[in-house]
């Protein structure tokens, strides 16, 4: 029988077990909830705003209603395009980016369930959701899984995956070396990732309707990367998801 000091070692243990591994207040600004409240009602508010912003739904830049065309906006209307469509759950100065770096850069993994509960409802929402066959996380650089110390992006695709029954499948690799996207112009973006990407030997993709999911979308050079080796492959249709879509301003 072990001690009642023992027990209470163990309980000990166990609570800060439960401190890591249970949500203890708002996910969006770490406040006190109150018994089934998933969000404070500030937060609720700001995700509202973010999340109900309209967006092409080409290339996810934030749109005016009336320019909401499957042939996308100004923007991207000329540029062609590698992604057959984008879903995104708000724009990138808003309470999401704001979660994004917290859940990377402050390895809040917890951050991982409610982020992946509002991707998979972004995806949701598109027209394209019911006929995709699996979701593909964007890998992380070598770099950034020892900075990271996990890998934010994996995490979030399998929540997404479990949410819309979807199978999570690794299926592209990077080979080469490539700079960060964040700090580079536009112009810089597409020539920094061109032929990184490749499809994992022996995966099967020819015909398949994928899903890509990465965490902040830019220039959209990386989704873009990653669908046209999986196009190149043989995959019949490739969409891009991310929870947040940032404006490209040093063009
Ligand atoms: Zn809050
Ligand atoms: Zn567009």
């Amino acid at each position: 029988m072990p001690s009642p000091s023992t027990y209470s070692r163990i309980l000990q243990r166990l609570q800060t077990l439960l401190d890591l591994v249970l949500p203890r207040g708002c996910p969006g600004c770490d406040q006190p909830l109150g018994e089934d409240a998933p969000w404070c009602e500030t937060c609720t508010t700001a995700l509202l705003a973010a999340t109900s912003t309209p967006y092409c739904p080409r290339c996810g830049a934030a749109a005016e209603p009336h320019l909401l065309d499957p042939a996308g906006c100004r923007l991207c209307r000329r540029e062609s395009s590698a992604l057959d469509g984008l879903a995104r759950v708000g724009p990138y100065p808003t309470l999401i980016g704001a979660m994004v770096r917290r859940y990377k850069y402050q390895r809040q993994q917890r951050l991982d369930r409610p982020l992946g509960l509002l991707l998979a409802h972004a995806i949701a929402g598109r027209s394209w959701a019911g006929s995709i066959d699996a979701l593909v996380p964007i890998p992380a650089s070598l770099r950034e899984r020892l900075s990271y110390r996990f890998s934010p992006v994996a995490l979030l695709a399998s929540t997404v995956g479990k949410q819309l029954s979807l199978p999570v499948l690794p299926l592209i690799v990077v080979r080469g070396k490539r700079r960060q996207q964040v700090g580079l112009p536009a112009s810089q973006r597409a020539a920094n990732v061109r032929g990184i990407f490749h499809v994992a030997r022996h995966a099967r993709v020819r015909g398949a309707r994928l899903c890509l999911v990465d965490d902040v979308a830019t220039s959209n050079a990386t989704l873009h990367a990653a669908a046209r080796a999986l196009k190149r492959a043989g995959a019949a249709q490739v969409y891009g998801a991310v929870l947040a879509k940032a404006a490209m301003h040093n063009a």
